[in-house]
């Protein structure tokens, strides 16, 4: 008969628990037959002494099991899923689902919202008039069976388990903790059901992680668990120490994504899309090697076969899909206006700090500070700077677009702290991705 107080005994020993054991204690956590003191003990050991790799993906599975499962076998096509870690102005779900699906994979993506300096997908979604987040798990799969894609918050019914022991970790400082965040990520992707996940881990200063170290240790983790799943997953290490793409704010960055998918957004945020949506042609066996789903996911968005099949994504969804075409129709803030490079600022953007535009972006209302905040969709951050930039006095580093002048006054203090100079030339970064898994 397990009870668990010796379960928290056993851990505080850093012996391991078996898959009953983590059955038990996820199941009662569920049902609320746990007291909150016990659950929130265990999770503190848990954090002091680690867990296994079997006993993560025990974890996981018995985390799996308190929900329900989405099933794919009425859909053809091969069934594909991503995560990312979070970070600021990462808007490439916006185009690598539509743009995947226009490559004949089927892309079911549940995504969250945006909490502190980190933005969030459903509220991105959400600045486009009328989309609607909240899909029951037969309506998301009807619309992956129908047009191949649909990006959906993820409902109560797939791991509740997670919900109860989220809001406990969150209470008790506990977060911060590999097995713990390993387990959570892979559950709900595990109970999404697709055979192939892609896995975004961020790194640097807008990131989760801090340190490239750090994320690697947790792509490790997060892959084993996929693979101990019968997945295929492979995790990506991208950095995250200034902000992906030049728009950070909800409206500005689906406005971002759809310039992306016509082939006129900023470099970096395609590069990011293109690697990812490779690992997925290629692990779904889509493609045989690299160069070809390069060249196909190329061609996709030359064509506008990925901004159309978005639209018709929008319109599944009961938004305004003549957002793709005409952008002005989405929010727009009222008052917008340029931080300009002072007189006796140095030449080169040296560092541009993701948290601290982030940071600005919530102190504008884009953001949350806490779960129950609203965010206004308009407001936000378009950076025309970034490192490497060689400025003069009075260009503009970036447009603010804020309810009114004085918030934006304040946002620009944040912004150019965010900013650092060097009077010697600084080299643009040059990324290159780190590959686990596969
Ligand atoms: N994201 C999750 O879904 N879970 C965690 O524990 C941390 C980040």
């Amino acid at each position: 008969m397990t009870d668990l107080l010796s379960l928290i005994e056993k851990k505080k020993q850093g012996e391991e628990l078996s898959g009953e054991d983590l059955d038990y204690l996820c199941r009662g956590a569920t049902a609320g037959e746990l007291p909150d003191y016990q659950l929130a003990a265990w999770l503190m050991a848990v954090c002091w002494r680690g867990m296994s790799a079997e006993e993560t993906l025990a974890l996981t599975r018995a985390m799996v099991a308190t929900g329900e499962t989405l099933e794919w076998g009425g859909v053809s096509r091969p069934v594909v899923d991503k995560h990312s870690t979070g970070g600021v102005g990462d808007k490439t779900s916006l185009v690598l689902v539509p743009l995947l699906a226009a490559a004949g994979l089927a892309f079911a993506k549940m995504s969250g919202r945006g909490l502190g300096h980190t933005g969030g997908t459903l509220d991105k979604l959400e600045a486009i008039p009328g989309f609607r987040v909240a899909l029951s798990g037969e309506a998301l799969q009807a619309q992956v069976r129908d047009v191949g894609c649909a990006l959906a918050g993820q409902g109560t019914e797939l791991v509740p388990a997670d919900g109860v022991l989220y809001a406990l970790r969150d209470a008790t400082a506990t977060v911060d903790c590999l097995p713990l965040i390993a387990s959570s990520v892979m559950s709900k992707k595990i109970a999404g059901g697709a055979a192939a996940i892609v896995l975004d881990v961020k790194w640097g200063s807008g990131a989760f992680m801090r340190s490239r170290d750090a994320a690697r240790d947790l792509a490790r983790a997060l892959v084993a668990i996929g693979e101990g799943a019968g997945r295929s997953v492979r995790a990506v290490l991208s950095p995250m120490q200034e902000p992906l793409g030049r728009a950070v704010g909800n409206a500005l960055e689906v406005r971002e994504a759809i310039a992306c998918l016509r082939g006129e957004g900023p470099q970096d945020l395609w590069r990011l899309t293109e690697e990812l949506g490779t690992h997925l042609l290629l692990m779904t066996g889509r493609d045989g090697d690299a160069d070809a789903a390069r060249e196909r996911l190329r061609q996709l968005r030359a064509s506008g076969a990925g901004a159309a099949k978005l639209a018709e994504l929008i319109a599944a969804q009961d938004g305004d899909a003549r957002v793709v075409d005409d952008a002005n129709l989405l929010p727009q803030a009222p008052h917008v206006e340029s931080l300009r490079v002072e007189a006796s600022a140095p030449r080169w953007v040296a560092e541009l700090d993701a948290r601290a535009v982030g940071e600005t972006v919530v102190e504008l209302g884009g953001g949350r500070r806490v779960k129950q905040d609203a965010v206004d969709p308009a407001v936000g951050v378009v950076l025309h700077a970034k490192k490497g930039a060689r400025v003069e006095p009075g260009d503009s580093l970036a447009d603010i677009h804020a309810p009114d002048a004085e918030r934006a006054a304040r946002a620009a203090a944040g912004l150019r702290g965010a900013y650092r100079f060097s009077e010697q030339a600084v080299p643009a970064p040059v990324v290159q991705y780190e590959v686990v898994g596969d």
